[in-house]
């Protein structure tokens, strides 16, 4: 028979356990890259419940396909400079644009999406009680006259140049973490991420690893901007989740860089790639943009220290992995 009586309410206590043992989750910005693959190690975790907020200008829906429609997993269109109303534990705060030719396209919005978005979180994770991790980044010590770069480094940043909007916004993002920390006492974590590759990177993003990934696989020349001696250090993008999770859980509020030391002048990474991929292709020297770093490499002291944490893949494995996907995205298999 069917009663029509509803049924009764959950007991509080029942609730109230269910809601201890459940860690709700924010990732802003996880239809994105890292964002994407820090969505799948959260999801591992069958306490966790995911809500991603995403306007969807770099990323997209594709990368999270696999979750859509799943009861722990929720998908959210919504851009963060405008304020979100959700009840959440923690929040990583990744939105905003990582490759220089997408947060160059608007910069105007990409200092909005810095500076009001963190505000917004951090409005958030006040009224809420939540703990909020900010993935800054290396460009906060601009083109660094301190090599490599450790956490008390105050950098050398160019304040009205064409890359300000992502370096200066990143660095009032850090600034309004520490003083909603100290002002109003959230608990904040902040990462700086160095240059991260793998797997998903947007094929056409014009970062450095995804063009001459995508060249070699296409038979193009390898497009090295002059003088192709300035250096990066590229950490796979595994290693970065592992490291951003072991921030979140730790005690320590950071800054704290999260990077792989492993340090090449671009030239090296164009015959690396070269070697690896394709030995048939040219590598030629292009004009460079404005304000390049000449060298960066993270000094991970601080993350071993306190985190435990180092990477594990070196460049000459993990770039095959991203040639697998690349290659399927592209549909060019590989010739044996
Ligand atoms: P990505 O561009 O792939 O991801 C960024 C995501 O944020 C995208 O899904 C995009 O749609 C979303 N987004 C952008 N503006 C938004 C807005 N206003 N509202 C809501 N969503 C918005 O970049 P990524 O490489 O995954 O980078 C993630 C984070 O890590 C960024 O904060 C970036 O600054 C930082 N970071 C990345 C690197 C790197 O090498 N990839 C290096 C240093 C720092
Ligand atoms: N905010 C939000 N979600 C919330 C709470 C706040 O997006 O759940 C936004 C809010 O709209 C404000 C910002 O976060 O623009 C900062 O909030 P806070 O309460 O710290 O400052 P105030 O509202 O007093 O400016
Ligand atoms: N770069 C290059 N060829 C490219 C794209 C970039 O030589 O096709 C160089 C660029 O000049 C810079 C480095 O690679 O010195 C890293 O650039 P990217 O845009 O990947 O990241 P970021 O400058 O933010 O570290």
């Amino acid at each position: 028979y069917t009663s029509t009586k509803p049924p009764p309410p959950p007991s509080p206590l029942r609730s109230a356990k269910f809601f201890q043992a459940n860690m709700r989750i924010l990732v802003t910005g996880g239809a994105g890259f890292i964002g994407s693959h820090l969505v799948d190690k959260l999801m591992e975790n069958e306490k966790n419940e995911v809500i991603v907020a995403d306007n969807y200008f770099t990323g997209s829906k594709d990368n999270l396909r696999k979750w859509i429609g799943h009861p722990r997993f929720e998908l959210i269109r919504h851009d963060v400079t405008e304020p979100l109303l959700v009840e959440v534990d923690q929040i990583y705060h990744l939105a905003c644009p990582a490759s220089p030719i997408f947060y160059k396209y608007n910069p105007v919005k990409t200092t909005k999406t810095n500076v009001i978005g963190t505000l917004n979180m951090l409005g958030l994770a006040k009224r809420v009680g939540a703990r909020i991790l900010l993935t800054s980044t290396s460009e906060v010590y601009g083109d660094p006259l301190v090599h490599p770069q450790d956490e008390s480094y105050w950098g050398n940043v160019n304040p009205i140049g064409v890359r300000s909007c992502y370096d200066e916004g990143k660095r009032v993002a850090e600034t309004l973490m520490f003083d909603y920390h100290r002002q109003h006492g959230i608990e904040i974590r902040i990462a700086r991420i160095f240059n991260t590759y793998g797997p998903r990177m947007n094929i056409d993003d014009g970062r450095v690893v995804s063009n001459f990934i995508a060249q070699a696989i296409r038979g193009e020349p390898l497009t090295v901007q002059a003088p192709g001696t300035q250096t990066r250090s590229f950490c796979y993008v595994s290693d970065m989740v592992d490291g951003l999770i072991r921030l979140m859980e730790g005690e320590n509020t950071g800054p704290i860089n999260v990077g792989n030391p492993g340090e090449f002048t671009m030239l090296e990474l164009a015959k690396t790639v070269k070697e690896l991929i394709n030995p048939d292709v040219e590598i030629i020297m292009v004009e460079n943009t404005p304000d390049d770093p000449r060298q960066r490499k993270p000094d991970i002291t601080k993350a071993k220290e306190v985190l435990g944490w180092e990477p594990k893949i070196k460049l000459r494995d993990g770039l095959p992995l991203m040639e697998d996907d690349f290659r399927a995205r592209l549909q060019v298999p590989r010739k044996n």
